[in-house]
């Protein structure tokens, strides 16, 4: 059976504006602080990811995130969508990607999965999401949709991606693993440090794998080494 380099998982419809999201999957990755796991993408199905920003139709794909550009232009999210997120979608247009139905268990297995390596992974289909791990050896993944009732699903399979101590103890009790980004210099107040961003750390997700949902509460310091990759 023919081999892509990336497949399309799902054709979804956006619980936040009720717009079309498509769900892509990459199989390799050269990103040297996660290591090469595959990959999901979650894009707009025809808006390209850099109009979508700038149209502020992102939300389609990241709901309420923070870290959206803003009224006033700013945009604190680590992902520059003019690069992988629009060479994907790109690929998508083209046709490239092989469907579903032509994705082996075999490809999966032995391989770890980065859910949301740009868009939200609450969007996706909690059974689509179940049947991938099944097959694979381990995941990584984070929501910033954990106070929406449609997310609840998420809780023990993504980190809860927290902004400040207030939204570190509100997921925590609600039963959220968490993800929180700490000032840089202030005391951390949730878990441990993400062992990627301690000084001169050769640790990868991929060997990780902390951020599953369901073992324990990171951190990073916003504007350390490598903070603004793993920040999601
Ligand atoms: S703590 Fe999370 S982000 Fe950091 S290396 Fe481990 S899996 Fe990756």
């Amino acid at each position: 059976m023919t081999k892509f380099k990336g497949y399309v998982l799902q054709h979804g419809t956006s619980p936040v504006n009720g717009s079309p999201f498509v769900v892509i999957m990459t199989m390799g990755s050269s990103n040297t602080k996660t290591g090469d796991m595959c990959q999901l993408w979650i894009l707009h199905e025809n808006i390209n990811p850099v109009d979508a920003v700038n149209l502020g139709m992102d939300d389609t794909v990241c709901g309420d995130c923070p870290h959206r550009k803003q009224s006033d232009g700013s945009r604190s999210c680590y992902v520059n969508v003019g690069q992988a997120p629009n060479a994907v979608w790109k690929s998508y247009k083209r046709g490239i990607y092989g469907k579903l139905s032509d994705l082996n268990p075999s490809d999966i297995q032995g391989r770890k999965i980065r859910y949301g390596a740009y868009g939200d992974p609450a969007m996706i289909s909690p059974s689509l999401i179940t049947l991938l791990n099944e097959h694979a050896a381990g995941h990584t993944g984070y929501t910033h949709q954990w106070r929406q009732p449609w997310a609840q699903w998420c809780k023990g399979v993504f980190q809860a991606s927290c902004d400040s101590f207030a939204d570190y103890l509100d997921a925590s009790a609600h039963g959220w693993k968490t993800f929180a980004v700490v000032a840089k210099g202030e005391q951390s107040f949730s878990g441990k440090l993400c062992p990627a961003t301690a000084a001169n750390s050769k640790a990868q997700c991929i060997t990780c794998s902390l951020c599953d949902g369901a073992k324990t509460d990171i951190f990073v310091e916003a504007h350390g080494s490598g903070a603004k990759y793993v920040t999601n």
